[in-house]
């Protein structure tokens, strides 16, 4: 197709997008800063800091369409980038996403539900956060957090000095949700309409997601889908939007957007017509968005810190291996395994074993 997409960010998000687009004949082009050895065969490379402005002249050059695998590019970098190629998702979405008091309030602006919250500058203000949103908290970092990184959990227990002096400022305090599951919805828009994957319920551990499975004709669907949609509009987004939400009862409360291919889609890749990754670039590129329609049931487990066994990976025929090539490290994430069910009644059987074998050897 002839056509070549900018990626900011060097992880596996960027190279699940690049696979995806080889099919279509679509070439991607990476720009990051930090180390990384993964992509070198995908596509070329611009490895230099979001603020080298000559380097990013030279990469919006060679490309049609740019996007990210993070929300926590510097806007200043989106900002100049803008001036010279088209960047999706657009600013809006960025801002939105990358942090977390500005999430909170366009939550409110759009009647979204979420939980409770302030925002934290100063010591005294946790005093308010407790008599507002009650014993227990969590304090988040306003930026640059993921994988529960940047955030504490704090209970009447905790005295005001055993708190980190790096969590009483640039920081909010949410009520502490006892929810009954977690969930996101993956949707895909264009400028002309929006397409969305079928419910994923996500399993997190300290703040990391551990598996996601995705569950056709969820009761809930309808209103996530109408929370997403709403969201996505405010912002017109273009690309794949997630929202992370807390299911309390019959209601769903947002937790946080991304504005990009999410690590609770990636079943995707072998349970629907259209992969997010694929829809991803489509949407992007101006093209016309695939089905996001799931031809089977699949659950997929991350594999964090150490690699199983060759073995393990590929014990049954219904498991896809999925490498990142990256070096371990206590808590990373290293691939994925996704379990695609052919309809036998041993799925909850296989999951338990494989859940096993990928969290045992973790
Ligand atoms: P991250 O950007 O690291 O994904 P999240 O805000 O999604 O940050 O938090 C990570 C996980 O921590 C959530 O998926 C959830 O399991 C837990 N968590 C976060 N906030 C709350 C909360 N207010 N109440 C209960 N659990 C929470
Ligand atoms: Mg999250």
């Amino acid at each position: 197709m002839n056509m070549k997409v900018g990626i900011l960010g060097g992880g596996q998000l960027s190279k699940l997008l690049a696979i995806a687009g080889i099919p279509m004949g679509i070439e991607c082009v990476f720009y990051f800063p930090e180390k990384s050895h993964t992509l070198h065969h995908l596509g070329k490379v611009i490895h230099a800091p979001y603020e080298a402005w000559e380097a990013l002249d030279a990469f919006a050059q060679q490309v049609d369409v740019i996007t990210y695998e993070n929300e926590n590019i510097p806007i200043q970098t989106i900002e100049y980038l803008e001036k010279l190629a088209p960047v999706f998702p657009g600013k809006q979405s960025i801002c939105v996403a990358q942090d977390r008091l500005l999430e909170k309030n366009f939550f409110l602006n759009n009647d979204i539900p979420t939980n409770k919250f302030i925002a934290i500058n100063h010591k005294k203000d946790i005093e308010l956060a407790r008599r507002i949103l009650g014993d227990q908290l969590i304090l988040k970092k306003r930026t640059q957090g993921y994988d529960g990184k940047g955030q504490i959990k704090i209970d009447q227990n905790v005295s005001l000095a055993d708190i980190p002096a790096y969590y009483l400022q640039h920081t909010i305090a949410e009520e502490y949700v006892s929810f009954d599951r977690e969930v996101s919805l993956i949707l895909a828009r264009n400028k002309h309409g929006c397409v969305h994957y079928d419910l994923c319920e996500n399993i997190h551990e300290n703040g990391v997601l551990r598996r996601t499975r995705n569950i056709k004709n969820d009761l809930l669907l309808d209103l996530a889908y109408e929370h997403v949609n709403k969201i996505a509009r405010a912002l017109d987004h273009v690309g794949i939007l997630t929202v992370e939400f807390f299911q309390v009862g019959e209601t769903l409360i947002a937790n946080e957007i991304a504005p990009r291919v999410h690590n609770s889609g990636h079943w995707t890749i072998d349970a629907c017509v259209t992969s997010q990754f694929a829809n991803h670039l489509r949407a992007i590129l101006g093209l016309p968005l695939g089905s996001a329609k799931s031809l089977t049931n699949a659950v997929m487990f991350n594999i964090l810190s150490n690699m199983p066994k060759v073995e393990t990976c590929f014990v049954w025929d219904e498991l896809c291996f999925y490498d990142y090539e990256k070096t371990p490290a206590a808590g990373r994430k290293l691939g994925h395994i996704t379990l695609v069910d052919d309809g036998n009644m041993l799925f909850d059987e296989h999951v338990k074993k494989a859940s096993f074998l990928v969290n045992g050897l973790a």
